[in-house]
């Protein structure tokens, strides 16, 4: 594939950009493929990249039933931070952290990542200690974050409130090379590789159906015909229950609304992002000036894309205490997203009981910034038949086995 540089775009400027290819291919699909791998989010193509990539393995196929990065890659608000409690969260989300530093070098494509700071207030003496005490587990994981006082907190944003009536500032954990990076281009960077690579990705492909014989997966049944297959991810957030039923078990998964909104585009006023989890909201400033806020799941399971109404009231609400100058601005647009929640707000990468398929779900409000580390450990996974170190504490049996990865605190508004 054409690699996009300076001097291309200079070259295909002369002649009025007629010259470039697709970004990634549209075949038909083949009879059998050795591995499928169904959604095409961030998480499942980041897999197939890496499959490709890391291990070769390049008789590949990515169904999506929709378009690409149409499910929630396309849907959150791309806060990337890494400064979570439990060692094995800390690990795979510091591997995806440092892999999104040089992912537009490495892809060949901008994904504009912006390491601007995340900035996580404490407004309680709870939230405080909570936040010390992942501050001192980030510092034994070799994680750059601190715990930075009220009068830091107003330095790093000027627009915020810290003496707010019903919760002061008291304190934040501040990771400085957490941000942000542009939700589309992940998926569409990481699809463009894959395809270059040799894979499959078809597109309007629902799987209607998996096939199986003596506990093994044969394939899936889709709206473009049976497909066969050696191996099966299963890579669909918010829907990985229903994928789960068709292959005849159940997952320890709510799926449940959750929303964002910006606002009209204003000159820049926030140059990092910050999350106030005990008001519930959070907020960044896109590169167009719209300012990206979010607040919390809804408390019903759904399959709604859209979040309840009373979320999005209390969410600026609760902004507007916070960031008092946000009060007049105008809201553009809103829209939600399915997302896959565990019990313990760990992801879940690992075998299924069905031979042969291979599950990456549970990520819950929070896998965006984990999508090149989950599609790192999925890769090797899939390519060796089993969850090497970074993917084994994951697996889907510490819900029987009782060994809970708690990430309870990092769930709903701290993404
Ligand atoms: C509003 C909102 C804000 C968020 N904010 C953040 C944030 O700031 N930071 C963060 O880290 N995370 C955030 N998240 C979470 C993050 O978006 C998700 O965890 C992540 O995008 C999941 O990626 P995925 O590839 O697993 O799933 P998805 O991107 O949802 O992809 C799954 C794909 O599977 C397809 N599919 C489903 N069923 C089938 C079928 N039967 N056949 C074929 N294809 C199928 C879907 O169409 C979809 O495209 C947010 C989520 C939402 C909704």
């Amino acid at each position: 594939m054409k690699r996009y540089s300076a001097f291309a775009v200079a070259k295909e400027a002369f002649s009025y950009h007629q010259g470039w290819e697709r970004a990634w291919r549209s075949p038909e699909p083949k009879q059998h493929y050795e591995v499928i791998i169904i959604g095409a989010g961030g998480h499942g193509l980041a897999t197939a990249y890496y499959l490709a990539k890391n291990h070769g393995l390049t008789d590949v196929a990515v169904l999506e039933k929709g378009w690409l990065g149409g499910g929630n890659t396309g849907r959150n608000t791309t806060i990337i931070r890494s400064n979570y409690l439990q060692p094995a969260s800390s690990e795979i989300f510091e591997l995806s952290r440092s892999l999104y530093e040089d992912l537009s070098q490495k892809l060949n494509f901008n994904i504009m990542f912006s390491p601007r700071g995340v900035l996580m207030l404490a407004q309680t003496e709870h939230e405080l200690r909570a936040w010390k005490r992942t501050s001192h587990a980030n510092r034994l994981a070799a994680i750059e974050s601190e715990m930075v006082g009220p009068e830091r907190v107003k330095q790093l944003c000027p627009i915020l409130n810290i003496d707010g009536p019903r919760y002061p500032v008291l304190g934040g954990l501040w990771q400085p090379r957490g941000g942000t990076a542009r939700h589309d281009a992940v998926a569409w960077g990481y699809a463009r590789a894959a395809s270059d690579r040799g894979v499959d990705i078809i597109q309007q492909c629902e799987v209607t159906g998996i096939d199986r014989e003596e506990g093994r997966v044969k394939g899936v049944q889709t709206t473009r015909g049976p497909i066969t297959c050696s191996k099966l991810c299963i890579v669909v957030a918010g829907h990985s229950g229903v994928l789960a039923k068709m292959a005849g078990f159940r997952l320890p998964i709510e799926s449940v609304p959750l929303q964002a909104l910006v606002s009209e585009p204003i000159k820049p006023c926030l140059d990092i992002v910050v999350m106030a989890n005990t008001v519930h909201g959070y907020m960044s400033q896109s590169d167009k000036g719209e300012l990206v806020i979010g607040g919390g799941s809804d408390g019903y399971n759904a399959y709604t894309q859209r979040g309840s109404f009373h979320h999005a009231e209390e969410t600026v609400r609760a902004l507007c205490e916070t960031f008092p100058i946000i009060s007049r601005l105008k809201m553009l647009r809103q829209w939600g997203g399915i997302v896959d929640m565990t019990g313990d707000r760990s992801p879940i990468i690992g075998r299924a009981p069905v031979e042969g398929i291979f599950l990456n779900c549970g990520w819950g409000t929070g896998g965006f910034k984990s999508i090149p580390g989950s599609g790192w450990a999925m890769a090797a996974m899939v390519a060796k038949g089993e969850p090497d170190a970074l993917a084994g504490p994951f697996s889907l049996d510490r819900f029987t086995e009782g060994r809970m990865i708690d990430e309870s605190v990092a769930a709903a508004v701290a993404h």
